[in-house]
């Protein structure tokens, strides 16, 4: 059998006979691979900020005495934002361990979307600080039933990463409409630098990026559409990308009927 690994073991039968044991290994060498190759993204993702902390701190300490005070300044505010990423890091992989661990989310959370929507919209306009043009259209039905914790995280994630990979100057619209058989709609419009299409399949696995670098400055820890893959998983949502690589993107997540309260 092609691409499979089987492992075979021989083991002394009744007279004279040999009994063979043969196991198909094939998904437990796949699960093998995945966590040693998510520690060592882990391992790597933390090290890199923890090493210029390090550098940080320890020339401060060195310099002390004879380092003007607005250079230690300095210093000590690129060890506080690296330090900041860790606990960043930190933070998404215990929210994505507890995602994949705890039962699925209770029905009973009944969330007023344009509430929520309305504060995820002053948090980006927060961060955008006037670079981007954003608006909001809140038309969808009132009410969602789900996490409340996890739906807001998962919405969220969507639109910062909206204001993350859309240069200044750019759109941004979010979204709550009604769906066809009276399902929901949240999407995420942005008129940035778009996705080609060969990562789109591979977009929401753990520390996937288009581009490393940009990423990174731009405050990502490459865990974001992992947590909203699961958060939407367990809702029975689904994920929709729509992508122009110089023109912008459109994430929807896609609730079935039974999320909506009518
Ligand atoms: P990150 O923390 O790197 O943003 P995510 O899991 O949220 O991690 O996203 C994975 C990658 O998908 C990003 O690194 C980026 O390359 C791409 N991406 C996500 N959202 C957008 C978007 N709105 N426009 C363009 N690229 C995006």
């Amino acid at each position: 059998n092609p691409g499979r690994t089987l492992q075979v073991q021989a083991a002394p039968f009744a007279a004279g006979r040999t009994l063979l044991l043969v196991r198909d290994v094939t998904q437990l060498q796949k699960l093998a691979t995945m966590r040693r190759d998510f520690v060592a993204n882990v391992s790597h993702e933390l090290k890199t900020p923890l090493t210029v902390t390090l550098g940080f701190v320890e020339t401060a300490l060195d310099a002390l005495d004879d380092t003007p005070p607005q250079e230690l300044a300095h210093y000590l505010k690129t060890a506080a934002d690296q330090a900041r990423r860790m606990q960043q890091l930190i933070d998404d992989l215990l929210t994505l361990s507890s995602l994949e661990t705890d039962a699925p989310p209770p029905l009973e959370d009944p969330i007023d979307v344009a509430a929520m929507l309305a504060d995820i919209c002053q948090e980006i306009e927060a961060l955008s600080a006037g670079r981007h043009r954003i608006t909001l259209e809140s038309g969808g039905p009132k009410v969602l039933l789900g996490s409340a914790r996890e739906l807001r995280s998962a919405f969220a994630n969507l639109a910062v990463n909206a204001v993350r990979y859309t240069p200044d100057g750019g759109e941004i619209m979010l979204r709550w409409s009604a769906e066809g058989e009276a399902g929901g709609r949240y999407s995420v419009r942005d008129s940035g630098i778009g996705i080609a299409p060969e990562h789109l399949p591979r977009l929401t696995e753990r520390f996937y990026r288009v581009d490393r670098g940009r990423s990174r400055e731009a405050g990502g820890t490459g865990l974001g559409l992992a947590i909203v893959k699961h958060v939407l998983e367990r809702h029975q949502a689904v994920l929709q990308i729509e992508s122009e690589p110089g023109h912008g993107s459109t994430f929807s997540a896609v609730f079935p009927p039974h999320r909506i309260q009518s």
